[in-house]
């Protein structure tokens, strides 16, 4: 059983200057994609769970799930509670044995952040399990995330070493541009402000948004040495397109668990290639 924490992952890859991916599922097909992938690709990787996966398929199942699935793979595999505003949420994955979550206070003023992150943190650290804040505001829609074009913020520098070190949170997510949801235009990322961010900040630095970036930009995020990034309106929409294409080419066929595998080969696919781009391929 790989099944690690998450932050040994971070840091290894921050020192190391790959990107860990964190790729969200929503159920036993997409989880297997992400373990399967960087399985074949020799990578660790993240899993990560919204609020509203969690919610529909229950805590033991996504526990057992996970350690089903990593218990015969040599990779670690860590899985993430992504964006938690629910305070029952987030008690129960500590709890249930996620490796790590999330606390998004980001739509909370600068002290309530500090307060509710850090009452996580306390909680989480007790049974050593890792936490990821947010500092600043994030575009776009995901899920329950919605921020409205003038309530983004990107994170000062000072501000995120200084949320840091009063909260004790073991990465941040911080704001530069990028945004949840898939892009209309090339997004104007703040290249600057992360350079600044890097140079103050010597814990692991996390970019949300990353869904269709193009590999260029992908690939000039991580040479400013982030530690993670997430993935999940792709996968989204490749996992409902593939199941689409599966019946248009078998309009007969009617045995579920052949479709499923069909989907979860296509879905692996996209996590490889993301692997690769993020460099943490053979870095198992
Ligand atoms: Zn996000």
């Amino acid at each position: 059983m790989v099944y690690v924490n998450t932050n040994d992952m971070l840091i290894k890859a921050r020192k190391e200057n790959y990107v860990v991916g964190a790729f969200n599922i929503v159920n036993q097909t997409s989880m297997r994609a992400v373990v399967e992938a960087a399985k074949q690709e020799k990578s660790p990787v993240i899993v990560q769970t919204s609020q509203k996966t969690v919610i529909d398929l229950g805590y033991t199942v996504l526990v057992d799930m996970i350690k089903e699935l990593s218990r015969d793979a040599d990779v670690p595999v860590a899985m993430n509670l992504d964006h938690g505003t629910d305070m029952d949420v987030i008690k129960k994955c500590i709890e249930y044995g996620w490796s790590s979550v999330m606390i998004d206070g980001s739509k909370l003023s600068y002290e309530e952040n500090i307060k509710i992150t850090k009452e996580v943190v306390d909680m989480a650290h007790e049974r050593e399990i890792s936490v990821e804040g947010e500092l600043g505001h994030i575009g776009g829609k995901e899920e329950h995330i919605e921020t409205n074009k003038d309530e983004i913020m990107l994170t000062e520098p000072e501000k995120a070493l200084e949320f840091q070190k009063k909260t004790g949170v073991d990465s941040l997510a911080v704001a530069i541009g990028t945004a949840h949801g898939l892009y209309t235009g090339e997004p104007k990322l703040d290249f600057d402000r992360l350079e600044e961010i890097m140079k103050i900040c010597k814990f692991p630095i996390v970019i949300h948004g990353c869904s269709g970036l193009s590999r260029d930009i992908i690939k000039k995020i991580i040479s400013y040495r982030v530690s993670k990034m997430n993935i999940s309106t792709e996968i989204k929409h490749r996992y409902i397109d593939a199941c689409e294409a599966y019946i248009k080419k078998n309009p007969d066929e009617y045995e579920p668990l052949k479709k499923f595998k069909f989907v979860q080969e296509d879905v692996e696919k996209l996590i490889k290639d993301y692997i690769k781009l993020f460099g943490s391929q053979g870095k198992a």
